[in-house]
């Protein structure tokens, strides 16, 4: 239980002292006024909610805790993160984008700008596919990323690293990990999940989901890439098709054999021992 990270209201910090937090809100001020020196030493990080508020705030707190700027419409927000560049200078920044139309361009303005980025996925609209592997390519061949662009990221190196790690996780949503607070303060797995009656321990959701996946024999049953996605693309419809979904994997691992074999072929270059 001590491992558990709660995301809750800023206004809820009081009640969540000791725990592991992070700490969410549309106004940057309820930070500074709901957190207590003592909170930030179990503080992961903020998220903001709301881009179009005033970000000098947070310039002049003078505390140097991670920031998660999260986007709700990124076809119109994105001018907006200009404006947040600026906390680069006091703050690791990591923007949440969610994956709707025009999010590919989102994606490559943030990275541009020296931003961590965590694609907000789910179940994928057929009409964003092509959006999806843009970005995929951006993240796998550009050489001016220098941030990570999470799930590629953490999912190419469990592939590298051959670390059964699983999107659950890495997407946060895992309630082994992480549990969401709602702002009426009911404990569920992630903001997908506010308005879904999760039935059971929390903690054995993924596992429980997972055995279903299994004993109805779905497409999970024969997919190559379950220990590292782990039914995840299967909620909240089973019926979802993985073909899109498969091909990324793919191409992550594959990048990451190649990876592999760019390595090994620099210590055969240096004439260094493998061993
Ligand atoms: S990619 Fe799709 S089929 Fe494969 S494990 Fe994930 S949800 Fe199941």
């Amino acid at each position: 239980v001590d491992r558990l990270t709660y995301n809750i209201p800023a206004a809820m910090a009081g009640s969540y002292r000791d725990l592991n937090i992070i700490v969410r809100s549309h106004d940057p001020l309820e930070f500074i006024e709901c957190l207590s020196k003592d909170d930030l030493k179990n503080l992961l990080y903020i998220q903001l909610l709301s881009l179009s508020s005033d970000v000098d705030i947070l310039l002049k707190w003078g505390v140097s805790v991670p920031v998660d700027l999260v986007m709700a419409n990124p076809d119109t927000e994105f001018p907006l993160l200009y404006k947040h560049a600026e906390l680069l200078n006091r703050h690791p920044v990591r923007v949440s984008i969610p994956v709707t139309r025009g999010f590919n361009k989102v994606v490559r303005l943030a990275a541009s700008l020296n931003f961590a980025v965590k694609l907000e996925i789910g179940q994928l609209d057929g009409g964003l596919v092509e959006e999806m592997f843009q970005t995929l390519n951006f993240y796998l061949h550009h050489s001016t990323v220098s941030q990570p662009i999470e799930y590629f990221h953490s999912i190419l190196m469990a592939f590298y690293h051959e670390r059964p790690i699983t999107i659950w996780e890495i997407q946060e949503e895992d309630p082994g990990l992480f549990r969401y607070v709602t702002n009426q303060g009911k404990e569920t797995i992630s903001k997908r999940f506010v308005e879904v009656d999760v039935r059971g321990d929390l903690a054995s959701f993924i596992e429980e989901f997972k055995l279903e996946l299994l004993a109805e024999k779905r497409e999970c049953y024969s997919c190559e890439f379950l220990d590292n996605c782990g039914g995840y693309f299967k909620w909240p419809h089973k019926e979802f098709g993985c073909d899109q979904v498969k091909t990324i994997f793919q191409a992550l691992k594959d990048a990451a054999i190649e990876l592999k074999k760019d390595y090994a072929d620099s210590l055969d270059f240096v004439g260094e021992d493998r061993s």
